[in-house]
């Protein structure tokens, strides 16, 4: 277990930011439709010598971005990568000196690339077919200028067997082996400049489990023995909990919570790690609730959402302060508004349900034909809302906007929705609250600045909605 001092780290992100263009080209651009994927926003991060940070989060929350900005094999957009790279004076090491990654030249980044390496997800494809195993671990010898003649030829075999690979292969080609070896090799071609740092990514996402474990096995004995730093990333907790020293959970381009694999695993949880944390597979030992299950996957970091930007699928999205709805029902409050703000048809709001009433002749496609009454039965029933909200002026302005869309309203339901129901989770961007030593959350139910009343206070003039909404300080 590292214990994380003020010691610098070896590498260091700060901001760090890629956005990249979805314009489709040229006259796209001419046009100025171009516009942004925010892949990757403002993400800060450290990791210290010998450990392993892991980086979880659902496919599409800019891992791979993350991974790739970091060894700027994609350029970023802002931010800095700080790194301390070893010198050395006739051969011999001579201490470390900062280098900003985001800003050496591309000579200096060559050299740079026998400090930091990257392992790919797929070991389909990341190895070149046309390749020997030998010339694919010699590449980067050759590259670098590393070893020649025989010395190449021992230092391979020496990187074959380092990761359990028969030095008799050297001669095959990759489609040869199974998943497990190709990673394995891809694992020795990353070793062979004897890099300080590894950034793998997914590596073992496309292989059986029983497969995963030893690989995962190899990488904590190459990290044992050669003192390497990982990044490690996963899609899934479980994945990471056994390796990572400190984890950090990645939600559409930022971190929603950095700590110890411990401060992570036990509360406070954000939301989204919690989320997570539920879905284990395998009970974990260390979670006792129920699996939280999040509608929907990760929106589009085109146009993510406001505020936090977990807020459209978060359990515990926080509510105006003049209400005190069950929770679940606020949630599905929610969803009915974030439904209509979007919706171009009113049929794209809920569907009639397939058990049609006997005295229905016509069987009906559409919910504009229904009669009210059971418009609004269908409306509530797509969401779980109960038949009366406990609180009467939200029931008021539900049962209002309900009609609304009864009167094909779109626009009338969705401004009165957005003005009774409208969530400080939806206006403010949570920063990243200091929960313990090197724990940290980022999401409003763990930030001060909003605390109880002050919610009232911060939302109060741009109109939460509810009479009873005031300032009180
Ligand atoms: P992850 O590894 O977590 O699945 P990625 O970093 O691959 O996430 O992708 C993050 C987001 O960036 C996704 O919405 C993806 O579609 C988008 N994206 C990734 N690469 C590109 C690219 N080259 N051009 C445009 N968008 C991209
Ligand atoms: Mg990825």
């Amino acid at each position: 277990m590292i214990v994380v001092t003020d010691e610098t780290p070896l590498l260091r992100a700060e901001n760090l930011t890629k956005y990249y263009d979805s314009s489709g080209g040229f006259l796209d651009s001419l046009l100025g439709n171009s516009q942004d994927v925010k892949a990757v926003d403002g993400v800060d991060l450290e990791l210290y010598e010998g450990e392993t940070l892991g980086v979880v989060g659902e496919s599409g929350c800019g891992k791979s971005t993350l991974a790739r900005a970091l060894l700027r094999l994609v350029e970023p957009t802002d931010g800095s990568v700080y790194f301390q790279q070893r010198v050395e004076e006739d051969g011999e090491p001579a201490g470390r000196r900062e280098v900003d990654l985001t800003t050496v030249s591309s000579d200096d980044l060559r050299d740079l690339r026998t400090d930091l390496q990257y392992i790919f997800q797929d070991p389909f494809s990341s190895l070149n077919p046309r390749l020997t195993v030998g010339d694919i671990i010699g590449e980067p010898l050759d590259i670098h200028d590393i070893a020649t003649g025989d010395e190449r030829t021992e230092r391979i075999y020496e990187l074959l067997e380092t990761v359990g690979l028969n030095p008799s292969h050297t001669h095959r080609y990759p489609h040869e082996f199974s998943g497990g070896q190709r990673q394995r090799i891809g694992i020795a071609r990353a070793l062979a400049v004897d890099p300080e740092v590894i950034v793998c990514d997914e590596p073992v996402s496309a292989l059986d489990v029983s497969v995963q474990a030893q690989i995962l096995n190899l990488l904590e004995d190459l990290q044992d023995e050669l003192g390497l730093s990982y990044i490690f990333i996963a899609h899934d907790l479980s994945v990471v909990e056994h390796i990572s020293d400190r984890i950090a959970v990645m939600y559409l381009g930022e971190f929603a919570e950095v700590g110890s694999t411990d401060e992570v695993f036990s509360p406070p949880y954000h939301p989204y790690t919690e989320a997570l944390l539920s879905a284990i597979p395998e009970p974990d030992p260390l979670w006792e609730g129920d699996q939280i299950f999040l509608p929907g996957t990760v929106p589009s970091p085109l146009d993510p959402p406001s505020g936090c930007r977990f807020h459209t699928r978060c359990p515990q999205i926080i509510q105006p302060a003049a209400y005190d709805l069950e929770q679940d029902v606020w949630r599905s409050v929610v969803d009915l508004k974030l439904r209509v703000k979007d919706a171009e048809t009113l049929e794209s709001i809920a569907t009639v349900p397939d058990e049609t009433p006997a005295d229905d002749a016509t069987s009906r496609t559409s919910i504009r034909e229904l009669p009210s009454a059971q418009f609004e039965s269908v409306i509530r029933s797509e969401y779980d809302l109960p038949t009366e909200l406990s609180d009467s002026s939200a029931e008021r302005a539900l049962s209002q906007a309900i009609d609304e869309l009864y009167e094909d309203n779109v626009t009338g339901a969705t401004a009165r929705l957005d003005d009774a129901f409208t969530s400080p989770c939806e206006k403010h961007h949570p920063e990243p609250a200091q929960t313990g030593t090197n724990h940290r959350i980022a999401c409003l139910l763990q930030d001060e600045r909003y605390d109880g009343d002050r919610f009232e206070a911060v939302d109060a003039d741009s109109g939460s909605g509810s009479d009873n909404a005031v300032a009180d300080d």
